[in-house]
């Protein structure tokens, strides 16, 4: 089904949680602020992803808070794997993985994303709060072994970790998994921040540098967005580079809508405005037709945050 801006919707990304293990300063927790614990359960998250499927959505990415502390996340994955036949992915911080990953890749789990903002220990610490850098990179060599691709999420930030680019690509390389790296996002309200401020870079900078140096471009359909590869001290390297803040184009091909841990479709990260309820509805005994309708109407509600005409 297409949104009033004749953007296609494909795929869904469902937080299945707020919680998490890790407490990094700089998280936009999918947009999820308040603090609830209403968490749907399985058979809902099922339902939900059978209507989704209905309106031709073959794509779940699942997100959180951290997905991997859900003790019923395999039981999950396992559901929207018989539902969702293009993709079922995940993002995760990695630090529960390597227990996990075997079982969720037989629950049918494609892909992984893995969240690595760094490769010190240290300032892992400062960055999420906790000494887990090592189980993250435990997680790492185990995903290799079952997933492709595996990507890492690598948030740049100014002054923190801007000066780990080339080892994080050393370490892409190394490990065989393809490297993000992402700008630190924001909504409007939060850009004049003193926390934004202080460590939002606009990565395109690496961009224009990988333009020059990469072997060869290759333009990632999926995503909409370029793939430098490149050799690296003798192996391949990939690198994708996600420049969302003021960018009309990231929005125009944006093809996903949210779903946050307590059951309301929320069309687009960075807004709380425009949420629809639909776990609470369906508690009060709504029927598939209804729930369609209400998927219907979000995604109608789904508009582009950075549009051209609101660029300077
Ligand atoms: N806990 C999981 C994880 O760490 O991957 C899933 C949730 S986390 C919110 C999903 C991704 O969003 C992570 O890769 C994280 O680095 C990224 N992220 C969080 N806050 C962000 C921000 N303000 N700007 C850009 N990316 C952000």
């Amino acid at each position: 089904m297409k949104d009033r801006y004749g953007r296609e919707v494909k795929s869904i990304r469902v937080s299945v949680t707020e919680r998490c293990n890790l407490k990094c300063f700089y998280c936009h927790r999918e947009g999820e602020w308040h603090e609830h614990v209403n968490e749907m359960k399985p058979e809902e998250i099922e339902r939900i992803l059978r209507i989704a499927r209905r309106l031709g959505i073959r794509k779940v990415k699942f997100t959180g808070g951290e997905p991997l502390v859900r003790g019923d996340i395999v039981d999950i994955v396992s559901r929207a794997s018989a539902i969702m036949d293009k993709d079922v992915s995940l993002t995760t911080n990695g630090t529960l993985l390597k227990k996990y990953a075997r079982e969720l890749k037989d629950a049918g789990l494609m892909r992984v994303n893995i969240s690595l903002d760094t490769l010190r220990e240290e300032k892992y610490l400062r960055i999420t709060g906790l000494p887990l850098l090592k189980n993250v990179i435990d997680g790492i060599y185990e995903a290799v072994e079952l997933f492709n691709p595996v990507k890492l999420n690598f948030v740049l930030m100014k002054g923190l970790n801007d000066d780990e680019v080339e080892d994080l690509i050393r370490f892409s390389s190394d490990t065989g998994t393809v490297l993000q790296i992402i700008e630190l996002e924001a909504p409007v309200e939060r850009e004049k921040d003193d926390f934004f401020r202080k460590y939002h870079l606009n990565p395109k900078f690496i961009e224009e540098h990988l333009e020059q140096v990469a072997e060869r471009v290759v333009y990632n359909e999926l995503h909409h967005r370029k793939r430098f590869v490149f050799d690296f001290s003798g192996k391949k390297a990939e690198v994708e580079i996600v420049r969302p803040m003021h960018n009309s184009e990231f929005c125009m091909n944006c093809t996903r809508i949210r779903l946050t841990s307590d059951g309301k479709l929320k069309p687009c990260l960075l807004r709380d405005d425009n949420l629809v309820e639909l776990l609470s509805p369906m508690r009060n005994g709504a029927n598939d037709e209804e729930l369609l309708e209400l998927f219907k109407r979000a995604i109608m509600l789904r508009e582009p945050y950075w549009k051209p005409e609101n660029l300077k």
